[in-house]
C-alpha cells in the first residue's frame, strides 16, 4: 500500500493514473471531477484567470455557468482589471448551488463545469454543495477568492475551501505593497486610516467614477468616511503606513 497523498496531490495523481489500469471503483468514473481553489489578495488576476478558464474550458466544448457574489452592479458579472468580462449568476447566501445546477439540467441545459468567482463570500454549506456536486455528479469547481480579510483572518468561504478543494492555488501574479515587497494583505483604510476591527464584509466602492452614498451597499456603511482597501506587504499593514504617495482613485479594488 501506498500512502495516501496530501489532497494538493489528488489533482496530479489523478492524471498520473491515466496510465495506470483503473482498478474497482474507479471503473466506474472515469473522469472524476475536482474541486480547485485559487485564491490570493485583491488584484492578484483572480478574476482574469477565472475568465481564461473558462475560455480555455469552453473551447474543449464543454458548458460552464459563472457564478459570482456581491457584484454591485445590477447585471451580474465576472471582470477583469485587464478588461474582460462575462455575465454571471449573483448568488446569494441562501442560494443552494445543487439545486441551481440541477435546475439548469431540468432545462435541458448541460453544466460540465463551473467558474465561481468572489469565493470568500461562499457560506460554509455552499462550498460544501460545491463539493457535493464534484463528487456526486461530476462536475468541474473552479473557485477565485480572496485569501485574508482586512483583519489578516480567512474569509469563511475560503477557509471552507481551503478544507475541502483537491488543490488549492495561490495566484501566482504579484501584487506589490507601495514599498516594493509582495503585498499579501488587504488592509481596510477610513479617512486615510488602516481599521482592523469592524464589519468583515464591507464592499467598498473604489472605482474611478465617485459613488453617490445610495449606491454604496447597505454592508458598506462605516460611519460617514470612506472605506477603500490597500493591498499591503505585513510590516506595513502592521504598522499601519500606507505610503508616501496617496493612491491614485480607481487603482484598487475589492477584485
Ligand atoms: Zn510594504
Amino acid at each position: 500500500m501506498t500512502p495516501t497523498p496530501p489532497a494538493g496531490q489528488l489533482a496530479a495523481l489523478d492524471a498520473s493514473l491515466d496510465v495506470v489500469p483503473a482498478a474497482g471503483d474507479r471503473r466506474r468514473h472515469p473522469a472524476p471531477a475536482h474541486l480547485v481553489f485559487f485564491h490570493g489578495p485583491m488584484d492578484c488576476g483572480k478574476s482574469t484567470l477565472a475568465l481564461q478558464v473558462d475560455h480555455n474550458q469552453s473551447r474543449q466544448g464543454r458548458h460552464g455557468l459563472l457564478l459570482t457574489q456581491g457584484d454591485r452592479s445590477g447585471t451580474p458579472q465576472i471582470s477583469s482589471r485587464v478588461g474582460l468580462q462575462r455575465a454571471a449568476i449573483e448568488l446569494d447566501a441562501d442560494t443552494d448551488v445543487r439545486l441551481l445546477v440541477r435546475d439548469r439540467w431540468a432545462a435541458g441545459q448541460r453544466v460540465d463545469y463551473l467558474i465561481v468567482d468572489e469565493a470568500q463570500f461562499l457560506t460554509g454549506a455552499q462550498a460544501e454543495q460545491l463539493a457535493e456536486l464534484v463528487d456526486e455528479s461530476h462536475v468541474d469547481v473552479y473557485a477565485f477568492g480572496l485569501t485574508t480579510d482586512f483583519r489578516t483572518r480567512l474569509f469563511p468561504g475560503t477557509q471552507r475551501l481551503f478544507e475541502l478543494a483537491d488543490d488549492v492555488q495561490r495566484v501566482q501574479v504579484e501584487v506589490l505593497c507601495w514599498c516594493g515587497l509582495p503585498g499579501l494583505l488587504n488592509a481596510r483604510v477610513v479617512g486615510g486610516a488602516v481599521v482592523r476591527e469592524g464589519a468583515t464584509v464591507v464592499v467598498a466602492d473604489t472605482a474611478p467614477a465617485p459613488q453617490p452614498p445610495a449606491a454604496v451597499p447597505e454592508v458598506a456603511s462605516a460611519g460617514d468616511a470612506a472605506v477603500r482597501y490597500q493591498v499591503l506587504c505585513r510590516r506595513h499593514y502592521s504598522r499601519g503606513q500606507l505610503g508616501p504617495t496617496p493612491t491614485v482613485p480607481g487603482q484598487l479594488t475589492l477584485r
